[in-house]
């Protein structure tokens, strides 16, 4: 398979994939699809080796489930493609690659508390995506959610279209947002999920085109025209909500609230009790490493590939080793993996920055990764501190408790902002050095505490 080497800057909203491999500041960057999040030992071991042979060595967890490999050069396309696409990690075309929007529940499987083992789902739902040349249409950051339920529920991922389930054979049927804030649909089987996405895909774009400025995810175009012509249009595959005299809608539907134990997300990086390697029920074992930044490398991902038999790639930038070895533990802690809820680095959040993108002025993950040594304790007192290496916030455009902002080599530091609104938020925080801006932080940081 020839892998053309992409002349032209992508365009603007669009997403990386192997055969749109995206040129950032260490050389092109492949995101690798991975069905269900579901990537066999041995196929990392070989993802491992192709970062370390033709890349940097630098592998990034993304937010959507995917693993990213960096720094590989325009020469080297063609041989890594191949061998992805020997694993079965590449689509036809990059059209059919960029609609494989899927997140399934990471436990599925796994977990004899979940509903439903959602993978199938999952699958199935990304083999239609790619097959259905009428959905390659969707802009390219619509997504699709399956989750079985249980402790790696996904009740708190926000994405275009959610199958959440409610029982061993059907979805709850909700559009644009996380599971609460959803608009719900109706019902469907477990079987009909591939034809359902595949209506309300081509509802969606139908639907948008008759708008003067088309919404480009679904919240928008329900927030614009409701939910009724989704409803007729699905009629046929979806069941309504079931009669019931709560102001749910959903009365004889196990509340889904109730069914997942709660609305919000597990930990942002780690599973909840997944630090050490447990067996639910039956099911196998797991062990869940995180990572700063969600960033390994392929030493990494190679040692931790001969300490199971599988990985499950989470939307939390983590990686669930299923039966791991005796050892395993001792060995993603020898690779710098986090291992612990209270490991302050999960509240440190930062993008590429200088090392990998060209906008990047800093070095974001040192800055970061510093502010954790000097701070300390006292991040205990603080949900996320955000270092970004541009106003544009890809890591994290909302708001965080601390946020740094790099502008041509310094940073702007600010509380309980965004990126960029750091200068019009503080007076005295601004154009610091990355030294005096971690030593500025840690000062806000005593504030905050001796204030709490
Ligand atoms: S926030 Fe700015 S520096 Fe960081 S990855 Fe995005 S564009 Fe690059």
């Amino acid at each position: 398979m020839t892998n053309p080497v992409p002349t032209q800057p992508r365009r603007r909203g669009t997403c990386p994939g192997v055969l749109a491999p995206m040129q950032v500041g260490d050389g092109f960057l492949l995101r690798v699809r991975v069905p269900a999040g579901v990537l066999p030992a041995e196929h990392a071991r070989r993802i491992a080796e192709l970062g370390d042979r033709y890349g940097n060595g630098l592998i990034d967890l993304s937010h959507r489930g995917n693993l990213q490999l960096r720094g590989i050069p325009a020469e080297a396309l063609e041989p890594v493609t191949d061998a992805l696409s020997a694993m079965g990690y590449v689509s036809d075309d990059a059209a059919s690659e960029a609609v494989r929007n899927v997140l399934c529940s990471p436990t599925a499987g796994l977990d004899s508390t979940a509903l439903m083992d959602v993978r199938g789902v999952a699958r199935t739902l990304d083999a239609r995506l790619a097959a259905d040349t009428a959905l390659h249409r969707l802009p390219p950051k619509f997504g699709w959610l399956v989750c079985g339920g249980g402790i790696g529920h996904l009740a708190g991922s926000s994405t275009d279209v959610r199958f959440d389930a409610v029982d061993t054979e059907r979805f709850r049927v909700s559009l644009g947002g996380t599971l609460a804030k959803a608009a719900p649909l109706g019902l469907c089987r477990a079987e009909d999920v591939a034809d359902v996405a595949s209506a309300l895909g081509r509802a969606f774009l139908d639907l948008r085109a008759e708008l003067p400025e088309p919404p480009r995810r679904m919240a928008g175009l329900v927030a614009a025209i409701g939910i009724e012509p989704f409803a007729t249009r699905l009629s046929p595959l979806i069941s309504p909500p079931p009669p019931s005299g709560g102001g749910s809608g959903w009365g004889q539907v196990p509340h889904l609230m109730d069914v997942f134990g709660s609305a919000e997300p597990p930990h942002p990086n780690l599973l909840p009790r997944g630090e050490k390697g447990f067996r639910i029920g039956e099911a196998p074992a797991f062990l869940t490493t995180a990572f700063p930044f969600g960033r390994l490398t392929s030493a990494t991902l190679s040692a931790l590939a001969a300490a199971c038999v599988e990985f499950r790639i989470t939307p939390w930038r983590a990686l669930i080793l299923v039966d791991p070895s005796t050892d395993a533990e001792h060995i993603a802690h020898a690779h710098g993996a986090i291992l612990s809820h209270t490991d302050r680095r999960l509240k440190l959040t930062a993008c590429s920055g200088a090392g990998g993108c060209d906008v990047g002025t800093t070095d974001t993950h040192a800055t970061a990764l510093a502010i954790a040594n000097r701070a300390g304790p006292l991040l205990d007192h603080v949900r996320m501190v955000h270092v970004s290496g541009c106003a544009k916030g890809c890591a994290h455009p909302a708001i965080a408790d601390v946020t740094l902002t790099a502008r041509d080599g310094e940073y702007d530091v600010a509380l309980n902002a965004k990126p960029g609104d750091a200068a019009s938020h503080m007076q005295g925080h601004t154009g610091l050095s990355p030294a005096d801006a971690v030593a500025r932080v840690a000062d806000l940081l005593t504030e905050e505490s001796a204030g709490a």
